[in-house]
């Protein structure tokens, strides 16, 4: 059973990028909220600030939810009086609306129609607009989350209306969104038109499950079925699953983020219907493919660009080996936002192994690298312990461009390769060679390649409407204005 201490580290390697938000629903099954707590737990390493879980009966929903990790947010025995057939779960790290206790999900409401949660994965790029139009009505909103404004939608006279309301309200929605959305007899399974987050659906004893992440299906023993397509609503009940479509397919232009493969789910996972791990080793191998530096030996900075360095190495010959130990046990506390302390992080998080590194040419494999500071750490703590060359070798290309689906990426400004050229990356890093994956390598490491993905970070072209002006504590902000 994979655990928060053997999930992706809360800090590390990779803290200086947040992803965000993990879901899991099932549908028909007496231990509904003991598996979602199971999901929840095999996606911890999508979201750690909070999580929480919510069951219905038929009659009514039920929740409990926390900040933390989920060992600390749904502690032991508090399901105990939520063993409902339908439960919904989510984990989350918090890109729009900072890590408040009243952000986190699955949001519920009791609206004149009834009980009503929601979880919500992806970043929704018109929620500024939309919000600032309900708030001229009156509307109060209980959070500062991009997702609240979805409730408010459902509620409104004008959605409900519609035949279908809440395809109505879809259909105006702009951006990256997998939604679950909980009413007391059923789950309503979401994906957006551009499928930019993953999610599947499973069978485990005759119940239907859905996940961002196909490693929660494993988690419960649930056998996969099929992805949730782009533009279509899944329902499931009790009494099975059911699906329409709330925009065409021909409509939907796919644009599947390519930085689940590079980076953020679990490499036992298969996401846009790829394997994570297969994705990663090529995308090594292609690293290795056109490289002739010679070297001793390869190693991956954990854990992420481990399966890339997997690919180098056999794509090379060159030995692998192990290079850094990883510590799992630095607490949240120590995130600050201070370069010193991020420096002090890195140390705490990953001490090279002197023995194996001292005297040795090494090629370092790396999943990407954003602000490069982190990295710089790495290379010096490498330096420190003997390494007489050090190769880094990137497995993605240099990221120039903001996220505005949902991942945190720092501001344009504090990416390095927006600022830097390679070769200046090089020097900034202290490091006898730099090679990043080319965007045409990248690409043909994956199987659904050109069209299928957002690479918005990498090429600047971003696939959806964006709003210039989004900032990720951008309802943090305006709730300070108004006290
Ligand atoms: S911009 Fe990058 S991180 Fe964001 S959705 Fe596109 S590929 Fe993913």
């Amino acid at each position: 059973m994979q655990t928060p201490s053997s999930a992706r580290p809360i800090l590390g390697p990779g803290f200086e990028i947040r992803h965000y938000c993990g879901l899991f629903g099932i549908a028909g099954h007496p231990k509904a909220a003991d598996l979602t707590h199971l999901g929840l737990y095999a996606q911890q390493h999508r979201g750690q600030e909070a999580a929480g879980i919510c069951t219905a009966d038929g009659g009514r929903i039920l929740r409990q939810a926390g900040l933390g990790l989920v060992t600390d947010a749904i502690p032991e025995g508090s399901l105990d009086g939520m063993q409902d057939p339908l439960a919904v779960g989510h984990v989350r790290y918090s890109t729009t609306g900072g890590g408040s206790p009243t952000n986190i999900q699955p949001l519920l409401v009791q609206a004149a129609y009834g009980q009503r949660a929601l979880c919500h994965n992806g970043n929704l790029v018109n929620a500024s607009s939309l919000r600032s139009a309900y708030e001229r009505r009156g509307h109060i909103f209980n959070s500062t989350s991009d997702s609240e404004v979805i409730l408010h939608m459902l509620a409104d006279e004008r959605y409900r209306r519609e035949a279908d309301p809440l395809a109505a309200v879809l259909r105006d929605l702009r951006g990256s969104y997998c939604l679950l959305l909980m009413q007391p007899d059923r789950i309503e399974a979401v994906r957006d038109p551009s499928g930019n987050r993953p999610l599947c659906l499973g069978r485990v004893d005759g119940a239907w499950v859905v996940a961002s992440e196909t490693c929660a299906l494993d988690m419960v023993e649930a056998e996969y079925v099929r992805d949730v397509a782009p533009g279509e609503i899944v329902t499931l009940t009790e009494e099975g699953l059911g699906s329409r479509r709330f925009v065409d397919e021909a409509a939907c232009r796919r644009a599947h983020c390519i930085f689940e493969l590079i980076y953020f789910s679990d490499p036992s996972s298969r996401v846009f219907e790829e394997s994570v791990h297969l994705a990663r080793k090529a995308m090594g191998a292609a690293l290795a493919r056109e490289d002739g530096v010679a070297a001793d030996l390869v190693i991956p900075v954990p854990n992420c660009a481990r399966c890339a360095a997997i690919g180098y190495h056999e794509q090379s010959g060159i030995p692998l080996g192990r290079g850094f130990t990883t510590n799992h046990y630095v607490g949240r506390s120590f995130i600050q936002p201070t370069q010193a302390i991020r420096d002090l992080t890195v140390r705490l998080k990953l001490n090279p192994i002197r023995d194996a590194v001292a005297g040795k040419r090494l090629i370092v494999v790396e999943d990407s690298v954003v602000r490069g500071t982190t990295t710089r750490a790495k290379m010096q703590s490498l330096r420190r312990a003997g390494a007489t060359e050090i190769h880094l070798r990137v497995a993605s290309p240099p990221i120039r461009y903001p996220c505005h689906y949902g991942i945190d990426f720092p501001q344009r400004s504090e990416l390095i390769a927006n600022q830097r050229s390679v070769d200046e990356i090089r020097d900034y890093l202290g490091i006898d060679s730099l090679v990043y994956l080319s965007h045409e390598q990248m690409l043909n490491s994956v199987q659904n390649a050109n069209a299928d993905y957002c690479t918005a970070c990498f090429s600047g072209a971003y696939p959806m409407p964006i709003d210039e002006n989004f900032r990720k504590d951008l309802f943090e902000a305006s709730k300070q204005v108004s006290r």
